[in-house]
């Protein structure tokens, strides 16, 4: 009796699994603008929904918009500059570049289709046009390499996968716990490819890429042992990183 009803929750375990790996099959698609293949359950116009919808409170946990205009305008000239220029343009997505008043965090993020944001204290960090450049040009890179709505989507793939798994067998922490890995994974990819963008984006618009570099020194330096900044917590190390950014740069300055 025993064994029988093992059995069956082991069927059921397979089938509940089976399920979300046909499911992922048929949400993998191509990105239009990176090439690459990636599990995508949302469309365009959700993600702009879901970036529009989060973005006052955003603000409001970085103490609002900056109050300075021509700040805010400087802010908006670059990352428009860098849409304008490049494939970023070709998307649907609604991008707005804001400045948050945030003097503490040195950080920067996007949500998905195509909210961006800066903090102050990054900001005031950047010794140039062209930093800025490369600090809106990495989270452009987050929003049109589609890194937020891939997540949701491989979350509830792993989820989905736990579920099967506690079913069939007391197997759902271990399944779930590869899937964390793979999200964390994933993480430092996304951070690879929005470099690679933002430079690609960089030299598209007239921006010294090499500037780049410069912002992962500044992100290097602020990162003290308490204090790991935004851009750079999930990440590579910055050594890799600029490894990369340098590859990227000799791959794109002729194109
Ligand atoms: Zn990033």
């Amino acid at each position: 009796m025993r064994s029988k009803n093992l059995k069956f929750r082991l069927l059921i375990g397979v089938a509940i699994a089976l399920f979300f790996v046909f499911k992922r099959c048929s949400q993998r698609e191509e990105n239009p603008y990176t090439g690459r293949m990636q599990t995508i359950s949302m469309a365009a116009d959700e993600e702009i929904a879901i970036g529009l919808q989060s973005a006052p409170q955003m603000a409001q946990q970085h103490g609002g918009l900056h109050p300075n205009t021509q700040y805010q305008a400087l802010v908006d000239n670059v990352g428009n500059k860098l849409v304008n220029n490049s494939i970023a343009r070709q998307t649907p997505y609604k991008y707005e570049f804001h400045l948050l008043a945030d003097p503490n965090t040195i950080n920067a993020f996007a949500l998905p289709g195509g909210q961006i944001f800066i903090t102050h204290a990054l900001f005031s960090k950047l010794e140039n046009e062209d930093q800025l450049a490369g600090v809106l040009g990495h989270e452009i890179g987050h929003v049109l390499g589609r890194h937020s709505a891939e997540r949701i989507a491989e979350s509830e793939y792993w989820q989905g996968l736990a579920t099967a798994g506690s079913v069939g067998a007391d197997m759902g922490g271990l399944v779930s716990g590869i899937g964390q890995n793979t999200l964390l994974t994933n993480g430092r990819d996304d951070e690879l490819e929005s470099d690679e963008l933002g430079v690609k984006f960089m030299l598209k618009a007239g921006y010294n890429p090499r500037e780049m570099i410069g912002v992962m020194e500044i992100l290097k330096a602020a990162a003290g042992p308490n204090r790991v900044p935004e851009m750079q917590s999930t990440h590579p190390d910055p050594d890799n990183r600029i490894e990369k950014i340098e590859e990227a740069i000799e791959k794109y300055k002729n194109q």
